[in-house]
């Protein structure tokens, strides 16, 4: 065992000193074009098909990143293209302050139904920081209360407002965007794994509330329903429906950011639906319109009657071509069984995973853990520094995947890596995952 980590620490070392395919080089080719972006490979793709990236050269990469949890259809699925042609053909944008367009009015009423109960309100925005935006402006002009109760590892989007509300918010930073709005206080998040309990979270919450803020100045708890960029951390059986009582029982409104988590990439519409939890305000965006820019705030009456409209706004919001392919996005859902698939395949690919995780070749993995396809391992703590390796080993495996031809997410908390294919992934792509996975951290 010992020798075998060995020798995978010195293939992972040589591959890493080596700089293959450019990971963690700096984009000298592109002449600083996209100066201080950082990426994960130098991969430049031209065309894209289901859950395939292809290069003009002619290579072709297994993506399991999705565009970071976007591509819900995959790339370029036919029904989502052949809408959004006919929507270009026929009007594109009317901005919403002035008319309505009629296809986000058909959306609205395509999504009502697959929304928590209770919500009746909808908004349009373009990308989910600024959907954030919205939703903490929302939340605080109707309670006319200033504090967020959000939580650590928390990722809620880089515009000033999301990034305040955002845990690691310095490193998005760069010590460079000046002072963020305040008004926030951080819990710990629920994570059994790391030995933070359910209790420990409703503790810290009482904690805020009585130490903390004081009074009763809390406007809402913004919580990811699933942690996201914060390593796919699912939060134990019945915290938030115990969570939604604590709010209530306050008279403070929940907000669930269902960016990453939501509109089927947990196998259910939203990660809330797992305890039938309503919150007041639920976000949207990423794979609403499977790659196309649109986020929604949605909202219970109540919350939102008046000031959603006072709160919210933006020319391109609510963009037709957008609205016909998240119409188009639900289309597929129901032809195509994708809500089983994304079961289905979450199971199957977690299987895999502790399969080799737990095999003699792979006593590398601590935790394999999510809901759906929202899929995450976490590689032991130390496991990196045992290796000598200058980089995580989620960053070093994700690599070693890449040279073999598939796209994975590393995340920045813990040693994790993330799989987050397209939702119409098939049983074949996921053990072509598995094998490529298998291969990378074989030695
Ligand atoms: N909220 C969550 C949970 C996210 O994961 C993200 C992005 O990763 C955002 C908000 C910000 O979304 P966007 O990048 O579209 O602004």
């Amino acid at each position: 065992m010992m020798m075998a980590r060995m020798r995978l620490a010195s293939r992972l070392s040589a591959r890493l000193s080596r700089g293959v395919s450019g990971f963690g080089t700096p984009l000298e080719r592109h002449g600083g074009l996209f100066p201080g972006i950082k990426r994960l490979t130098e991969l430049v793709v031209d065309r894209g098909a289901g859950c395939r990236l292809f290069t003009r050269e002619g290579e072709r990469y297994l993506d399991f990143t999705s565009g970071i949890g976007v591509l819900s259809t995959g790339h370029c699925h036919p029904t989502v293209v052949e809408a959004v042609r006919e929507q270009a053909g026929r009007i594109t944008h009317a901005q919403q302050s002035v008319v309505y367009n009629a296809a986000a009015l058909d959306l609205i009423e395509r999504l009502l139904p697959v929304l928590p109960s209770g919500i009746n309100t909808a908004f349009f925005c373009n990308s989910g920081g600024e959907a954030v935006e919205n939703a903490l402006r929302l939340a605080r002009q109707a309670t006319r209360k200033d504090t967020v109760l959000c939580f650590l590892g928390g990722y809620h989007g880089r515009t000033s407002g999301a990034l305040a509300v955002t845990s690691s918010s310095a490193s998005y930073r760069g010590g460079r965007a000046g002072p963020l709005p305040s008004g926030q206080v951080f819990v710990p998040y629920p994570y059994e794994h790391a030995g933070v309990s359910a209790d420990d979270t409703m503790r810290a919450l009482d904690a805020a509330i009585l130490q903390q803020v004081g009074g009763d100045d809390v406007a809402g708890v913004l919580i990811e329903p699933i942690l996201g960029e914060g390593g796919y951390v699912v939060p134990p059986a019945g915290f938030l429906s115990r969570l939604r009582e604590w709010c209530t029982d306050r008279g403070i409104l929940l907000i669930a950011d269902e960016v990453q988590s939501g509109f089927g990439r947990t196998g259910k519409m939203w990660a809330v639906d797992y305890e039938d939890v309503a919150p007041d305000i639920l976000i949207s965006a990423k794979g609403l319109a499977s790659g196309y820019p649109l986020a929604a705030v949605f909202a219970r009456e109540g919350v939102s009657k008046m000031q959603l409209a006072n709160s919210c706004g933006g020319t391109y919001g609510g963009n037709a071509v957008a609205c016909a392919a998240a119409m188009a996005t639900l289309d597929v859902f129901k032809a195509e069984g994708v809500l089983k698939n994304v079961l289905e395949r979450g199971a199957q690919l977690q299987a895999g995973l502790r399969r080799i995780g737990g095999g003699a070749d792979g006593p590398l993995l601590a935790d394999v853990r999510g809901r759906g396809l929202m899929v995450a391992a976490e590689f032991e703590s130390g496991a990196a520094a045992y290796y000598g390796l200058r980089t995580s080993l989620a960053v070093a495996i994700s690599h070693a995947c890449f040279e073999r031809g598939m796209l994975l997410l590393p995340t920045g908390h813990r040693d994790t890596l993330r799989f987050v294919p397209p939702l119409i992934v098939s049983e074949d792509e996921v053990d072509e995952c598995l094998d490529i996975f298998q291969e990378a951290v074989k030695y």
